[in-house]
Formats: structure tokens, sequence, C-alpha cells
């Protein structure tokens, strides 16, 4: 633990629930690691205090927060500018401090694009299937659309959820133009196409590790050499993740893009670079990994 002194400057989480974040533990490790006179500490606050809870942190001289659910859209007209991206994917996870007030961006995009490019491979000629149109699948869009993939291919097996969030894109026709979205049943024509297939669902978290949300037939159909992107860190690896490598593919878990989204905040918050290593490892040992 950092040893809190009466300098000490805060950071935090806020959210209903918290208490299962990752995130204290790989921020003050860093912060410990860093000898830094700051703590980043949980704050649990109800969906309808968020205001309360916003305007008490300008009092108190919070330097910046994480928003986990229910807030991340809720906080968006509480702040005084908001990041491209967080504005494109309709949800924040990072606010820190500005002279004219918050500033808000979401750092899950950077999390998820960042394991990919660590790979040499030219994204303009891939075929990303993301399966699952929640929350995390906007994120993973706008982040396979930044790396330069010229469309995304998104697979959800309720038609009016699909279509809402279908809907959602289309005040940005660009992006709507390069969404194209699919029932579940189109993934035996969309597999052997796919050159990275990305799990946005649950299925297969903890503690229901048996499941995948792809079968060991259909997952036959993966084309050769394609990349599986399993966004679940637990277990490690997923029945998704194990099906896929059978199948040749390479694969990347979530833990990595939990560890660079919480990078990309730390970065923004301590305005230097921050230990990656140190974060890593320390949400392993947390988790037992
Ligand atoms: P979400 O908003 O609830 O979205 C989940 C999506 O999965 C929805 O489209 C849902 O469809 C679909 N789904 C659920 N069960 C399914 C099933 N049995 N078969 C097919 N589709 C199913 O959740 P989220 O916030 O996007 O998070 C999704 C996952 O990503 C979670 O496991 C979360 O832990 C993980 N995640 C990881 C990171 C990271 O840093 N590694 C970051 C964010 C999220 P319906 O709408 O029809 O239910």
């Amino acid at each position: 633990m950092p040893q809190i002194t009466g300098k000490t400057k805060l950071l935090g989480i806020i959210g209903d629930p918290v208490e299962h974040s990752l995130s204290p533990v790989m921020h003050n490790a860093a912060i410990a690691h860093l000898k830094l006179d700051y703590a980043y500490v949980p704050f649990p606050v109800k969906q309808g205090d968020l205001a309360r809870a916003i305007a008490g942190f300008g009092a108190i001289d919070l330097q910046g927060f994480s928003i986990t659910i229910p807030h991340k859209q809720d906080i968006i007209p509480l702040l005084s500018e908001v990041s491209d991206d967080a504005v494109k994917i309709g949800a924040v996870n990072t606010v820190w401090r500005t002279e004219s007030g918050w500033k808000g961006t979401n750092t899950d995009i950077e999390g998820f694009v960042v394991p990919l490019q660590t790979m040499s491979r030219d994204w303009t000629q891939m075929t990303p299937t993301v399966l699952g149109n929640g929350g995390a699948a906007r994120a993973v869009i706008v982040g396979l659309l930044n790396l330069g993939c010229s469309e995304v291919h998104v697979v959800g097996r309720n038609p009016d959820k699909l279509a809402r969030f279908y809907q959602s894109w289309q005040h940005l026709p660009t992006m709507a133009s390069q969404i194209k979205i699919h029932n579940w049943d189109n993934l035996k024509s969309l597999l052997p196409a796919t050159d990275l297939l990305v799990n946005t669902t649950p299925v297969g978290m903890s503690p229901r590790i048996d499941a995948s949300p792809i079968d060991p037939s259909l997952m036959a159909k993966l084309k050769l050499n394609a990349i599986a992107y399993d966004l679940i860190y637990t277990p490690n690896p997923t029945q998704f993740l194990k099906l896929a490598q059978e199948e040749g593919a390479t694969a990347i878990d979530g833990l990595e893009m939990l560890v660079q989204q919480g990078v990309a905040a730390l970065k923004i918050w301590l305005e230097q670079p921050v230990p990656v290593d140190i974060m890593r490892n320390s949400l392993k040992g947390y988790l037992g990994l």
C-alpha cells in the first residue's frame, strides 16, 4: 500500500457495484512502484447520485477517476469535453481535470487495440467478426476501424437488440456503412472468411468455464491462421480460445486489454510513463493466473 500523507492526491473509481473492480489493485501497484504520493480508491455511487458525486469530486480536488456500470453513459452530459472516440461509442470510462472542467475518454478502445498492434498484420486486409453487440462490442468496433479494417461484421443473438445496435451508429454515416450486422446463423458462412474473431459475450466466463459461444464443429470453419481474441480474462485461457487454438488460431486473452486500458488511463492522470509489467503482474497475482 502507498503511504498516505497530508499531501496525498486522490484518484478513484465510481460505479455500483464497484467492489469487484480490479482497477484499485493495478493502479495502486503502479503508484507504489513509482513512489508517488497518490492513492486510487473505490467510490460506490448509486445511479441517482452521480451529479452529486461529481460536484463533490470538484470540491475535494479529486485528480481523476474511472467509471464503471451504471454511469458510463450518464456521465457524458456532466463533462465539459468528451473525446471523439468516447462520443462514437457513447460511453466514458476515464475522466480527468482540465482548466475548463472534467474531460472524459474511453480507454477500452486503446486497451483492445494494443495487443493487436504488436502483431505484424495488414489490418486493411483483415476481415474481423465480433460476437455480441453489448457495451464492450462498441469499443471493439471503434478500435478495429481505427486500426484500418475496412468493415466489421457483428453477430448477435437478439434481432431486436441487433436492429437497435445498428440504428445507434446511424448518426456516424461513414462508420455505419462499415458495420455489417448478422444473425447468429450467419456464422457458418462468415467464419471461413474471418481473420480475427472477437468474443465480446460473457459466455465462458468463470464460473461457467466449460461454455463457449462457438461450438467445436462451428469453430472448425474458422479461416486458417486466424486470430481469436476473447475479452474474458478468467479463466485464462477460455474454452473459446482453446477451441480456436485447436484449429490453429493465434489466441489473445482479455487480461492484456484490461491491463492496457488501465495503462492508458494512468498515463492520462499522471502525465508520465507507467510500469506496465508491474500493473500486469499485480493483476495476475490477484487473479491467481
Ligand atoms: P454486455 O453489454 O452485457 O454485452 C454482452 C453481449 O453478449 C450482448 O450482446 C449479449 O446479448 C451477448 N450475449 C450474452 N450471452 C450470450 C449468449 N449466451 N449467446 C450469445 N450472445 C450472448 O456486456 P459487456 O460490457 O459488453 O461485456 C462483455 C464481456 O466482455 C464480459 O465478459 C466482460 O467481462 C468483458 N469485458 C472485458 C474487458 C477487458 O478489459 N478485458 C473490457 C470490457 C468487457 P443480449 O443483449 O442478447 O443479452
